[in-house]
Protein backbone atom coordinates (compact mmCIF):
# COMPACT_ATOMS: atom_id res chain seq x y z
CA UNK A 1 0.00 0.00 0.00
CA UNK A 2 1.22 3.52 -1.05
CA UNK A 3 2.05 6.68 1.78
CA UNK A 4 -0.13 9.36 1.12
CA UNK A 5 0.45 12.84 2.23
CA UNK A 6 -2.60 15.08 2.02
CA UNK A 7 -2.48 18.83 2.58
CA UNK A 8 -5.62 20.80 3.96
CA UNK A 9 -8.23 19.01 6.39
CA UNK A 10 -11.14 20.99 4.98
CA UNK A 11 -14.23 19.24 4.06
CA UNK A 12 -12.74 17.01 0.87
CA UNK A 13 -9.84 16.34 2.95
CA UNK A 14 -10.74 14.93 5.55
CA UNK A 15 -13.50 12.63 4.14
CA UNK A 16 -10.67 11.51 1.18
CA UNK A 17 -8.05 10.95 3.98
CA UNK A 18 -11.22 8.22 5.12
CA UNK A 19 -11.36 6.87 1.59
CA UNK A 20 -8.00 6.36 1.41
CA UNK A 21 -7.45 4.66 4.91
CA UNK A 22 -10.47 2.66 4.10
CA UNK A 23 -8.12 0.56 1.36
CA UNK A 24 -5.65 0.50 3.82
CA UNK A 25 -3.07 3.13 2.90
CA UNK A 26 -0.65 4.89 4.93
CA UNK A 27 -2.09 8.21 4.98
CA UNK A 28 -1.04 11.41 6.85
CA UNK A 29 -3.37 15.04 6.41
CA UNK A 30 -1.80 18.27 7.08
CA UNK A 31 -4.21 21.34 8.21
CA UNK A 32 -2.56 25.33 9.00
CA UNK A 33 -4.97 25.34 11.52
CA UNK A 34 -5.79 24.24 15.10
CA UNK A 35 -8.09 21.36 15.73
CA UNK A 36 -11.84 22.69 14.50
CA UNK A 37 -12.69 20.58 17.70
CA UNK A 38 -11.08 23.12 19.78
CA UNK A 39 -13.64 25.54 18.90
CA UNK A 40 -10.99 27.14 15.54
CA UNK A 41 -13.10 27.00 12.62
CA UNK A 42 -13.27 28.09 9.37
CA UNK A 43 -12.49 31.63 10.13
CA UNK A 44 -14.29 33.74 7.38
CA UNK A 45 -15.71 30.77 5.00
CA UNK A 46 -19.25 29.96 5.00
CA UNK A 47 -20.91 28.93 8.53
CA UNK A 48 -23.35 26.80 6.57
CA UNK A 49 -23.86 25.29 3.42
CA UNK A 50 -26.15 23.05 1.04
CA UNK A 51 -25.40 19.57 1.23
CA UNK A 52 -27.07 17.26 -1.95
CA UNK A 53 -27.41 14.05 -3.85
CA UNK A 54 -23.91 14.09 -5.06
CA UNK A 55 -22.35 14.60 -1.35
CA UNK A 56 -24.70 12.35 0.64
CA UNK A 57 -23.81 9.72 -1.75
CA UNK A 58 -19.94 10.17 -1.24
CA UNK A 59 -20.67 10.37 2.51
CA UNK A 60 -22.96 7.31 2.40
CA UNK A 61 -20.12 5.43 0.58
CA UNK A 62 -18.15 6.01 3.77
CA UNK A 63 -20.52 5.07 6.08
CA UNK A 64 -21.66 8.52 7.83
CA UNK A 65 -24.57 9.91 5.71
CA UNK A 66 -26.74 9.25 8.66
CA UNK A 67 -24.37 10.65 11.01
CA UNK A 68 -24.23 13.59 9.22
CA UNK A 69 -27.56 14.00 8.13
CA UNK A 70 -28.97 13.98 11.97
CA UNK A 71 -27.25 17.87 11.99
CA UNK A 72 -28.87 18.85 9.12
CA UNK A 73 -32.20 20.93 8.40
CA UNK A 74 -33.90 20.02 5.12
CA UNK A 75 -34.48 23.44 2.55
CA UNK A 76 -37.43 22.51 0.64
CA UNK A 77 -37.25 25.22 -1.95
CA UNK A 78 -36.95 29.07 -2.21
CA UNK A 79 -39.15 31.56 -0.15
CA UNK A 80 -38.80 34.71 -2.03
CA UNK A 81 -38.66 38.17 -0.36
CA UNK A 82 -39.59 40.33 -3.25
CA UNK A 83 -38.64 44.03 -2.90
CA UNK A 84 -41.03 46.53 -1.37
CA UNK A 85 -42.59 46.34 1.59
CA UNK A 86 -45.75 44.39 2.46
CA UNK A 87 -45.17 42.46 -0.51
CA UNK A 88 -45.23 38.75 1.20
CA UNK A 89 -43.07 35.64 0.25
CA UNK A 90 -43.65 33.48 -2.31
CA UNK A 91 -42.57 29.42 -1.74
CA UNK A 92 -41.18 27.70 -4.90
CA UNK A 93 -40.65 23.63 -4.28
CA UNK A 94 -37.17 23.08 -6.11
CA UNK A 95 -38.73 19.73 -7.37
CA UNK A 96 -42.04 18.16 -8.23
CA UNK A 97 -41.38 15.51 -5.49
CA UNK A 98 -42.14 17.35 -2.42
CA UNK A 99 -39.34 14.27 -0.78
CA UNK A 100 -36.57 15.84 -2.41
CA UNK A 101 -35.30 19.22 -1.01
CA UNK A 102 -31.18 20.06 -0.26
CA UNK A 103 -29.94 20.05 3.37
CA UNK A 104 -28.78 23.07 5.36
CA UNK A 105 -25.62 21.56 6.76
CA UNK A 106 -23.12 23.62 9.56
CA UNK A 107 -19.72 23.74 8.24
CA UNK A 108 -17.87 22.77 11.18
CA UNK A 109 -20.12 20.08 12.22
CA UNK A 110 -19.45 18.77 9.00
CA UNK A 111 -15.53 19.03 9.14
CA UNK A 112 -15.37 17.01 12.71
CA UNK A 113 -17.37 14.45 11.12
CA UNK A 114 -15.40 13.46 8.20
CA UNK A 115 -11.90 14.28 10.05
CA UNK A 116 -13.06 11.71 12.63
CA UNK A 117 -14.48 9.74 9.97
CA UNK A 118 -10.62 9.02 9.03
CA UNK A 119 -9.27 8.85 12.13
CA UNK A 120 -11.25 5.71 12.69
CA UNK A 121 -8.75 4.12 10.49
CA UNK A 122 -5.65 3.27 12.80
CA UNK A 123 -3.45 3.90 9.65
CA UNK A 124 -4.77 7.71 9.53
CA UNK A 125 -3.23 10.38 11.04
CA UNK A 126 -4.25 13.91 11.35
CA UNK A 127 -1.75 16.70 12.63
CA UNK A 128 -3.15 20.58 13.41
CA UNK A 129 -0.94 23.57 12.62
CA UNK A 130 1.22 22.43 9.79
CA UNK A 131 1.35 25.08 7.30
CA UNK A 132 2.82 23.34 3.80
CA UNK A 133 4.62 26.05 1.86
CA UNK A 134 6.05 24.20 -0.96
CA UNK A 135 6.09 20.61 -2.25
CA UNK A 136 9.07 18.86 -3.90
CA UNK A 137 7.25 17.32 -6.84
CA UNK A 138 9.42 15.30 -8.36
CA UNK A 139 10.24 13.51 -4.83
CA UNK A 140 6.77 13.70 -3.33
CA UNK A 141 7.95 15.83 -0.30
CA UNK A 142 6.60 18.26 1.79
CA UNK A 143 7.89 21.57 3.48
CA UNK A 144 5.43 22.37 6.48
CA UNK A 145 5.97 25.38 8.84
CA UNK A 146 5.02 24.66 12.57
CA UNK A 147 5.54 26.19 15.76
CA UNK A 148 7.99 24.49 16.41
CA UNK A 149 10.29 25.83 13.07
CA UNK A 150 10.26 23.59 9.98
CA UNK A 151 9.12 20.13 9.14
CA UNK A 152 10.07 17.95 6.13
CA UNK A 153 7.37 14.46 5.39
CA UNK A 154 8.29 12.19 2.43
CA UNK A 155 5.21 10.30 0.48
CA UNK A 156 4.73 8.49 -2.12
CA UNK A 157 1.94 10.83 -3.22
CA UNK A 158 1.54 14.30 -2.02
CA UNK A 159 -2.05 15.27 -2.41
CA UNK A 160 -3.80 19.16 -2.09
CA UNK A 161 -6.53 19.15 -0.68
CA UNK A 162 -5.76 22.63 0.47
CA UNK A 163 -8.91 24.47 -1.21
CA UNK A 164 -9.21 27.89 -3.38
CA UNK A 165 -5.90 29.27 -2.29
CA UNK A 166 -3.58 25.95 -2.44
CA UNK A 167 -0.29 25.99 -1.91
CA UNK A 168 0.21 22.54 -3.65
CA UNK A 169 -1.21 24.09 -7.26
CA UNK A 170 0.87 26.94 -6.19
CA UNK A 171 4.05 24.40 -6.47
CA UNK A 172 2.64 22.53 -9.20
CA UNK A 173 2.11 25.87 -11.33
CA UNK A 174 5.52 27.27 -10.48
CA UNK A 175 7.30 23.64 -11.28
CA UNK A 176 5.65 22.38 -14.31
CA UNK A 177 5.92 23.85 -17.78
CA UNK A 178 3.00 24.79 -19.45
CA UNK A 179 0.91 24.29 -16.13
CA UNK A 180 -2.77 26.34 -17.32
CA UNK A 181 -4.24 28.31 -14.94
CA UNK A 182 -6.75 30.55 -14.71
CA UNK A 183 -8.49 32.69 -12.02
CA UNK A 184 -11.60 34.92 -12.42
CA UNK A 185 -13.36 37.21 -9.61
CA UNK A 186 -16.86 38.27 -9.54
CA UNK A 187 -17.09 41.94 -8.57
CA UNK A 188 -18.94 41.23 -6.09
CA UNK A 189 -18.08 40.00 -2.52
CA UNK A 190 -20.39 38.33 0.17
CA UNK A 191 -20.73 39.16 4.06
CA UNK A 192 -22.15 37.16 6.66
CA UNK A 193 -24.81 38.49 8.96
CA UNK A 194 -27.09 36.90 11.50
CA UNK A 195 -30.83 36.32 12.42
CA UNK A 196 -30.85 34.89 15.50
CA UNK A 197 -33.23 32.60 17.25
CA UNK A 198 -36.91 33.76 18.91
CA UNK A 199 -36.78 34.00 22.64
CA UNK A 200 -38.28 30.61 22.96
CA UNK A 201 -35.39 29.09 20.98
CA UNK A 202 -37.81 28.74 17.25
CA UNK A 203 -37.06 29.91 14.04
CA UNK A 204 -38.18 33.21 13.23
CA UNK A 205 -38.84 32.35 9.13
CA UNK A 206 -39.81 29.48 7.54
CA UNK A 207 -37.72 27.31 8.86
CA UNK A 208 -37.20 24.38 6.02
CA UNK A 209 -36.35 26.74 3.01
CA UNK A 210 -33.55 28.95 1.21
CA UNK A 211 -34.65 32.28 2.02
CA UNK A 212 -33.69 34.78 -1.08
CA UNK A 213 -33.92 38.48 -1.42
CA UNK A 214 -33.45 39.12 -4.87
CA UNK A 215 -32.51 42.98 -6.03
CA UNK A 216 -31.48 42.48 -9.73
CA UNK A 217 -27.91 42.94 -9.72
CA UNK A 218 -27.33 42.07 -5.63
CA UNK A 219 -29.46 40.01 -3.24
CA UNK A 220 -29.27 38.23 0.28
CA UNK A 221 -30.22 34.50 0.92
CA UNK A 222 -29.97 32.51 4.78
CA UNK A 223 -29.87 28.86 5.52
CA UNK A 224 -31.64 27.73 8.62
CA UNK A 225 -29.17 26.46 11.10
CA UNK A 226 -29.93 23.91 14.36
CA UNK A 227 -30.06 25.83 17.18
CA UNK A 228 -33.01 28.64 15.50
CA UNK A 229 -30.79 30.92 13.49
CA UNK A 230 -30.19 31.59 10.36
CA UNK A 231 -26.92 32.81 8.52
CA UNK A 232 -27.63 35.64 6.06
CA UNK A 233 -25.04 35.92 3.18
CA UNK A 234 -25.31 39.27 0.86
CA UNK A 235 -23.88 38.65 -1.70
CA UNK A 236 -22.74 43.09 -3.23
CA UNK A 237 -20.98 44.58 -5.81
CA UNK A 238 -17.58 45.78 -4.32
CA UNK A 239 -17.80 49.10 -5.96
CA UNK A 240 -19.69 51.48 -7.73
CA UNK A 241 -21.98 54.36 -6.58
CA UNK A 242 -24.10 51.84 -3.90
CA UNK A 243 -21.56 49.21 -2.89
CA UNK A 244 -19.47 47.47 -0.01
CA UNK A 245 -16.92 50.65 -0.87
CA UNK A 246 -19.50 53.46 -0.47
CA UNK A 247 -21.91 52.14 2.59
CA UNK A 248 -19.69 51.88 5.68
CA UNK A 249 -21.25 53.60 8.07
CA UNK A 250 -23.84 52.86 10.52
CA UNK A 251 -26.56 55.49 9.12
CA UNK A 252 -25.67 54.27 5.65
CA UNK A 253 -25.89 50.36 6.58
CA UNK A 254 -28.87 50.88 8.23
CA UNK A 255 -30.61 52.82 5.57
CA UNK A 256 -29.69 50.48 2.84
CA UNK A 257 -31.42 47.48 4.46
CA UNK A 258 -34.39 49.47 5.21
CA UNK A 259 -34.68 49.94 1.81
CA UNK A 260 -33.97 47.18 0.50
CA UNK A 261 -34.74 44.23 3.40
CA UNK A 262 -37.14 45.49 5.54
CA UNK A 263 -38.43 42.48 6.23
CA UNK A 264 -35.64 41.17 7.81
CA UNK A 265 -34.13 44.17 9.37
CA UNK A 266 -36.26 43.57 12.64
CA UNK A 267 -34.85 40.37 12.83
CA UNK A 268 -31.50 41.24 12.80
CA UNK A 269 -30.76 42.89 16.36
CA UNK A 270 -26.82 42.74 15.64
CA UNK A 271 -26.96 43.72 11.78
CA UNK A 272 -24.86 47.05 12.73
CA UNK A 273 -21.96 45.13 14.31
CA UNK A 274 -22.17 42.04 12.36
CA UNK A 275 -21.71 44.07 9.09
CA UNK A 276 -18.88 46.03 10.80
CA UNK A 277 -16.78 43.13 12.52
CA UNK A 278 -17.40 40.13 9.72
CA UNK A 279 -15.48 40.00 6.87
CA UNK A 280 -16.52 40.97 3.20
CA UNK A 281 -15.16 37.87 1.32
CA UNK A 282 -14.17 37.86 -2.43
CA UNK A 283 -16.05 34.85 -5.26
CA UNK A 284 -13.11 33.51 -7.47
CA UNK A 285 -13.20 30.52 -9.88
CA UNK A 286 -10.29 28.64 -10.40
CA UNK A 287 -9.90 26.40 -13.66
CA UNK A 288 -6.15 24.73 -13.96
CA UNK A 289 -4.89 21.84 -15.67
CA UNK A 290 -3.21 19.00 -15.07
CA UNK A 291 -4.16 18.15 -12.01
CA UNK A 292 -1.55 15.74 -11.17
CA UNK A 293 2.09 15.86 -11.93
CA UNK A 294 3.21 11.97 -12.74
CA UNK A 295 2.18 9.72 -9.77
CA UNK A 296 3.86 12.10 -7.19
CA UNK A 297 1.35 14.70 -6.74
CA UNK A 298 -2.77 15.39 -7.14
CA UNK A 299 -5.05 18.31 -6.73
CA UNK A 300 -8.47 17.47 -5.41
CA UNK A 301 -11.83 19.61 -4.22
CA UNK A 302 -11.48 23.26 -4.49
CA UNK A 303 -7.46 23.24 -5.19
CA UNK A 304 -8.17 21.84 -8.41
CA UNK A 305 -11.50 23.66 -9.38
CA UNK A 306 -12.64 26.47 -6.95
CA UNK A 307 -16.19 27.56 -8.19
CA UNK A 308 -18.60 30.70 -7.18
CA UNK A 309 -20.96 29.10 -4.41
CA UNK A 310 -24.39 29.80 -5.78
CA UNK A 311 -25.19 26.77 -7.36
CA UNK A 312 -24.11 25.12 -3.62
CA UNK A 313 -22.45 22.60 -5.55
CA UNK A 314 -18.47 23.64 -4.39
CA UNK A 315 -18.70 21.13 -1.66
CA UNK A 316 -20.19 18.50 -3.49
CA UNK A 317 -18.14 18.17 -6.48
CA UNK A 318 -15.98 18.18 -4.31
CA UNK A 319 -17.11 15.03 -2.24
CA UNK A 320 -17.56 13.57 -5.70
CA UNK A 321 -13.96 13.92 -6.85
CA UNK A 322 -13.29 11.99 -3.81
CA UNK A 323 -15.41 9.27 -4.67
CA UNK A 324 -14.25 9.63 -8.09
CA UNK A 325 -10.56 9.34 -7.22
CA UNK A 326 -11.17 6.54 -5.21
CA UNK A 327 -12.67 4.13 -8.15
CA UNK A 328 -9.95 5.37 -10.04
CA UNK A 329 -7.12 4.14 -7.64
CA UNK A 330 -8.96 1.01 -6.86
CA UNK A 331 -9.24 0.87 -10.66
CA UNK A 332 -5.65 0.74 -10.98
CA UNK A 333 -3.79 0.05 -8.04
CA UNK A 334 -0.23 -0.40 -9.50
CA UNK A 335 -0.62 2.31 -11.15
CA UNK A 336 -1.32 5.74 -9.70
CA UNK A 337 0.26 7.96 -13.15
CA UNK A 338 -2.91 5.98 -14.25
CA UNK A 339 -5.32 6.65 -11.82
CA UNK A 340 -4.78 10.19 -12.09
CA UNK A 341 -5.08 10.68 -15.25
CA UNK A 342 -8.35 8.66 -15.04
CA UNK A 343 -9.41 11.23 -12.31
CA UNK A 344 -8.89 14.32 -14.16
CA UNK A 345 -10.68 12.79 -17.56
CA UNK A 346 -13.54 11.89 -15.99
CA UNK A 347 -13.68 15.02 -13.83
CA UNK A 348 -12.16 18.11 -15.47
CA UNK A 349 -15.14 18.94 -18.10
CA UNK A 350 -17.80 18.56 -15.41
CA UNK A 351 -15.76 21.06 -12.92
CA UNK A 352 -15.47 23.54 -16.30
CA UNK A 353 -18.97 23.20 -16.49
CA UNK A 354 -19.98 23.51 -13.18
CA UNK A 355 -18.01 26.22 -13.25
CA UNK A 356 -20.29 28.07 -16.10
CA UNK A 357 -23.45 26.34 -14.12
CA UNK A 358 -22.59 28.46 -11.29
CA UNK A 359 -21.73 32.01 -12.32
CA UNK A 360 -24.92 31.62 -14.20
CA UNK A 361 -27.12 30.19 -11.36
CA UNK A 362 -25.79 33.99 -9.63
CA UNK A 363 -27.92 35.75 -12.17
CA UNK A 364 -30.97 33.53 -11.96
CA UNK A 365 -30.85 33.98 -8.16
CA UNK A 366 -30.03 37.43 -7.83
CA UNK A 367 -32.11 38.73 -10.95
CA UNK A 368 -35.07 35.93 -12.11
CA UNK A 369 -36.36 34.58 -9.23
CA UNK A 370 -37.75 37.70 -8.40
CA UNK A 371 -40.33 37.42 -11.54
CA UNK A 372 -43.36 36.00 -13.10
CA UNK A 373 -42.12 34.27 -15.72
CA UNK A 374 -38.99 32.42 -13.95
CA UNK A 375 -41.23 31.04 -11.79
CA UNK A 376 -43.61 30.14 -14.89
CA UNK A 377 -40.63 27.98 -16.25
CA UNK A 378 -40.38 26.46 -13.34
CA UNK A 379 -44.13 25.06 -12.88
CA UNK A 380 -43.47 23.59 -16.50
CA UNK A 381 -40.17 22.51 -15.89
CA UNK A 382 -42.26 20.78 -13.43
CA UNK A 383 -45.21 19.55 -15.24
CA UNK A 384 -43.23 18.55 -17.76
CA UNK A 385 -41.04 16.50 -15.70
CA UNK A 386 -44.29 14.61 -13.96
CA UNK A 387 -45.52 14.24 -17.18
CA UNK A 388 -42.51 12.47 -18.99
CA UNK A 389 -40.77 11.05 -15.60
CA UNK A 390 -37.02 9.46 -16.26
CA UNK A 391 -37.08 11.62 -19.92
CA UNK A 392 -37.95 15.79 -18.90
CA UNK A 393 -35.35 16.33 -16.07
CA UNK A 394 -34.95 19.92 -15.17
CA UNK A 395 -31.50 21.41 -15.08
CA UNK A 396 -31.59 22.49 -11.01
CA UNK A 397 -33.18 18.69 -10.64
CA UNK A 398 -30.19 16.88 -12.70
CA UNK A 399 -27.94 18.98 -10.53
CA UNK A 400 -28.57 18.71 -7.07
CA UNK A 401 -30.68 15.57 -7.15
CA UNK A 402 -29.04 13.12 -9.67
CA UNK A 403 -25.52 12.44 -9.95
CA UNK A 404 -25.54 12.83 -13.90
CA UNK A 405 -22.39 14.18 -15.00
CA UNK A 406 -22.23 18.19 -14.64
CA UNK A 407 -21.20 18.51 -18.39
CA UNK A 408 -23.63 15.98 -19.41
CA UNK A 409 -26.82 17.81 -17.43
CA UNK A 410 -26.06 20.95 -18.98
CA UNK A 411 -25.97 19.43 -22.42
CA UNK A 412 -29.22 18.13 -21.85
CA UNK A 413 -30.68 21.20 -20.58
CA UNK A 414 -29.51 22.98 -23.66
CA UNK A 415 -31.42 19.82 -25.65
CA UNK A 416 -34.51 19.58 -23.48
CA UNK A 417 -34.91 23.84 -23.75
CA UNK A 418 -34.61 23.86 -27.40
CA UNK A 419 -37.20 20.83 -28.02
CA UNK A 420 -39.19 22.13 -25.23
CA UNK A 421 -39.31 25.87 -26.57
CA UNK A 422 -39.36 24.82 -30.04
CA UNK A 423 -42.55 22.84 -29.69
CA UNK A 424 -44.27 25.80 -27.90
CA UNK A 425 -43.25 28.23 -31.12
CA UNK A 426 -44.69 25.62 -33.00
CA UNK A 427 -48.11 25.30 -31.53
CA UNK A 428 -47.69 28.82 -30.60
CA UNK A 429 -47.88 29.42 -34.50
CA UNK A 430 -50.38 26.89 -35.42
CA UNK A 431 -53.04 28.46 -33.16
CA UNK A 432 -52.30 31.48 -34.79
CA UNK A 433 -52.63 30.24 -38.24
CA UNK A 434 -56.22 28.53 -37.03
CA UNK A 435 -57.45 32.15 -35.39
CA UNK A 436 -56.10 33.83 -38.53
CA UNK A 437 -58.34 30.95 -40.64
CA UNK A 438 -61.22 31.35 -38.05
CA UNK A 439 -61.45 35.14 -38.42
CA UNK A 440 -60.93 34.99 -42.23
CA UNK A 441 -64.10 33.31 -42.43
C1 LIG B 1 -19.87 31.82 0.84
C2 LIG B 1 -19.72 30.40 0.38
C3 LIG B 1 -20.82 29.57 0.39
C4 LIG B 1 -20.72 28.26 -0.03
N1 LIG B 1 -21.82 27.47 -0.03
C5 LIG B 1 -21.74 26.21 -0.50
C6 LIG B 1 -22.89 25.36 -0.50
O1 LIG B 1 -23.98 25.76 -0.09
N2 LIG B 1 -22.77 24.08 -0.98
C7 LIG B 1 -21.59 23.61 -1.46
O2 LIG B 1 -21.54 22.46 -1.91
N3 LIG B 1 -20.49 24.40 -1.46
C8 LIG B 1 -20.52 25.66 -0.99
N4 LIG B 1 -19.41 26.44 -0.97
C9 LIG B 1 -18.15 25.90 -1.51
C10 LIG B 1 -17.42 25.06 -0.46
O3 LIG B 1 -17.16 25.86 0.67
C11 LIG B 1 -16.10 24.56 -1.03
O4 LIG B 1 -16.29 24.04 -2.31
C12 LIG B 1 -15.54 23.46 -0.14
O5 LIG B 1 -15.22 23.99 1.12
C13 LIG B 1 -14.29 22.84 -0.78
O6 LIG B 1 -13.70 21.92 0.08
P1 LIG B 1 -12.14 21.73 0.08
O7 LIG B 1 -11.86 20.71 1.13
O8 LIG B 1 -11.65 21.51 -1.29
O9 LIG B 1 -11.54 23.14 0.53
P2 LIG B 1 -11.69 23.85 1.93
O10 LIG B 1 -12.94 23.46 2.60
O11 LIG B 1 -11.41 25.29 1.67
O12 LIG B 1 -10.50 23.25 2.81
C14 LIG B 1 -9.16 23.54 2.56
C15 LIG B 1 -8.38 23.28 3.84
O13 LIG B 1 -6.99 23.40 3.56
C16 LIG B 1 -6.38 24.15 4.59
N5 LIG B 1 -5.20 24.77 4.02
C17 LIG B 1 -5.15 25.78 3.12
N6 LIG B 1 -3.88 26.09 2.81
C18 LIG B 1 -3.11 25.24 3.53
C19 LIG B 1 -1.70 25.07 3.65
N7 LIG B 1 -0.85 25.83 2.97
N8 LIG B 1 -1.23 24.10 4.48
C20 LIG B 1 -2.10 23.32 5.18
N9 LIG B 1 -3.43 23.45 5.13
C21 LIG B 1 -3.93 24.39 4.30
C22 LIG B 1 -7.45 25.14 5.02
O14 LIG B 1 -7.21 25.65 6.32
C23 LIG B 1 -8.70 24.28 4.95
O15 LIG B 1 -8.94 23.60 6.15
C24 LIG B 1 -19.48 27.76 -0.51
C25 LIG B 1 -18.36 28.59 -0.51
C26 LIG B 1 -18.48 29.91 -0.07
C27 LIG B 1 -17.27 30.78 -0.09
Amino acid sequence: MAKFVLIGSGLAGGLLAAYLGRRGNDVDLYERRADPREGNIVGGRSINLALSTRGIHALEQIGIADEVMRHAIPMRGRMIHPAGAGSGTIFAPYDVDPNKHINSIGRAALNTTVIEAAQRYPNVRVHFNHRCTDIDLTEAVAHLETENGQVIVRADTVIGVDGAFSAVRQSMQLKIDNFEYDESYLAHGYKELTIPPAPDGSWQMEKEALHIWPRKSFMMIALPNPDGSFTCTLFWEFEGPRSFATTKSDPDVRRFFDEEFPDAVPLMPTLLEDFKNNATGSLVTIRCAPWSYKDKVALVGDAAHAVVPFYGQGMNAAFEDCVVLDECLAEFPQDRQRAFAKYFARRKENADALADLAVENFIEMRDKTASRAFRAKKKLDHLLEAALPGIYLPLYTMVTFTRIPYAQAACRARLQDRIVYGSLAIVVLILALLTFRFIAH
